[in-house]
């Protein structure tokens, strides 16, 4: 099934594709609290314990259609995840790793929820809980489901580095597997104020 992906301005928008391949997870890291303190977008994107939900996908899956002018990127660290957004409005869009072999996509559930009965109808339930010594109390352990789930899913992602199919993606620019839009890495100030932040709320 299909799933609109839109920003909360509506400017950059897409979808994402095979949904019953993907995988629903709430991810409870500080950086995640971080990077959506940063962007002022703490209070849509956080649950009661501090998680960040996710759809875990692969990039092939993922189109924008509009308004990708808009589409920036920014990280915590040289090294670290690249997060995508929309910067018209801030919209937590996607984390993937700065290596596109590695096609995974993890979209943040701030530019999934435009329809959240679709939403809903498409990911009933959260499927795994990553990071959870970072939340603020212990959430339910992951499922024997889950464990099944993640089992499937990794193997495809790895397949997607070997048989080509991660050129197909609105992250990275094919042949040379450069980001679309070059990452901002914070600055230590901004880094610590960010941390600060999501660690008081
Ligand atoms: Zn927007
Ligand atoms: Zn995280």
């Amino acid at each position: 099934m299909n799933l609109r992906i839109q920003c909360q301005c509506g400017a950059l928008h897409g979808e994402v594709s095979h949904t019953e391949r993907a995988l629903r997870g709430v991810c409870y890291c500080k950086d995640c609290r971080a990077y959506s303190h940063h962007l002022g977008q703490a209070a849509v994107a956080h649950d009661s314990l501090g998680g960040v939900e996710f759809v875990a996908t692969q990039a092939q899956h993922v189109t924008l259609t509009a308004g990708t002018q808009h589409l920036a990127c920014l990280s915590l660290s040289e090294k670290g995840l690249l997060r995508w957004y929309a910067r018209c409005c801030n919209t937590p869009i996607g984390n993937t790793t700065r290596n596109w072999k590695f096609a995974y996509v993890g979209l943040l559930h701030t530019c999934l929820t435009a329809d959240p009965a679709s939403y809903e109808r498409d990911f009933p339930r959260v499927q795994m809980r990553v990071n959870t010594g970072g939340a603020r109390e212990t959430p339910p352990a992951m499922t024997f489901s889950t464990i099944a789930a993640l089992l499937g899913f990794v193997p495809r992602v790895m397949l997607s580095g070997v048989n080509g199919a991660y050129r197909q993606t609105p992250f990275f620019n094919a042949p040379a597997g450069t980001p679309r839009v070059e990452a901002i890495v914070l600055t230590k100030p901004e880094r610590d104020r960010a941390r600060a932040a999501a660690s008081h709320a």
